[in-house]
């Protein structure tokens, strides 16, 4: 099993990693800082370096419990140590984009009540999007939510990860906003905690302060059938 160091620190730009395992894609690693795609986030890229050898990292997948680093052309060998460098300009914009809609999510929340779901979301590098299923979401009550969102930026709030067990997440089912049985089951589990606001069962890389994200704009509101509402941010 790799290692995922991202869950502990979202902030590691460069780290050594040993080669287990070339598969015809790519290659797994003992531990990595390449975040791979899921959950709404975009996977990172860059490079492993091996000597005077460097091999591109386009993409990173898990697949059957393993994380991948696809690599297209030529790939390192078993027991090689690289040096993982991941692509940092992307990956802090997904950062900011992605605690962007934690803070969102929080907002609703506390705007609405625990009965309105988000239903889906996706990050860019310039963009991120949240489908919220709450019918009666005008520009009215979407200019509200942005308004708490940025009040929270501006608060400039720790965002801090907490490791708890299985048993610890279900008593907290509540406060992250979980059904008990959509909990992964799974030894330990992180969750993401934005202090005094919010606090969310999740795997992805955030930045470690509100104020990091900058400022939120409304750039779209869209309806995505009865119920569900699109909206889509960027920041400043
Ligand atoms: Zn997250």
């Amino acid at each position: 099993m790799t290692e995922l160091i991202y869950l502990k620190d979202s902030y590691l730009r460069e780290a050594d990693a040993k080669v287990m395992e070339v598969l015809d894609a790519g290659v797994v690693l003992d531990r990595t800082i390449f975040y791979p795609r899921g959950g709404g986030q975009p996977s990172d890229r860059g490079k492993l370096v091996v000597g005077d050898s460097i091999y591109e990292v386009t993409e990173v997948v898990k697949d059957s419990g393993k994380v991948i680093h696809i690599i297209p052309d030529q790939k390192p060998d078993v027991g090689d140590i690289a040096r993982a460098v991941i692509d940092w300009e992307l990956r802090y914009a997904h950062m900011r984009h992605h605690t962007a809609l934690h803070i969102i999510s929080g907002a609703v929340y506390h705007l609405y009540g625990s009965d309105v779901q988000i239903t889906g979301s996706q990050i860019y590098r310039d963009r991120a999007r949240m489908d919220i299923s709450l019918e009666s979401l005008n520009k009215e009550k979407a200019a509200e939510i942005i308004e708490l969102a940025n009040k929270i930026v501006g608060e400039g709030r720790d965002v801090v990860y907490r490791f708890v067990s299985r048993e610890e997440a279900l008593a907290m089912s509540g406060l992250i906003r979980v059904r008990p049985d959509l909990i992964p089951n799974e030894p330990v589990l992180r969750i993401v905690e934005i202090a005094g606001f919010d606090a969310q069962l999740d795997g992805g890389t955030h930045v470690k302060n509100t104020r990091e994200v900058g400022s939120i704009k409304l750039a779209k509101l869209e309806n995505k059938g009865k119920r569900n509402r699109r909206l889509e941010i960027i920041l400043e």
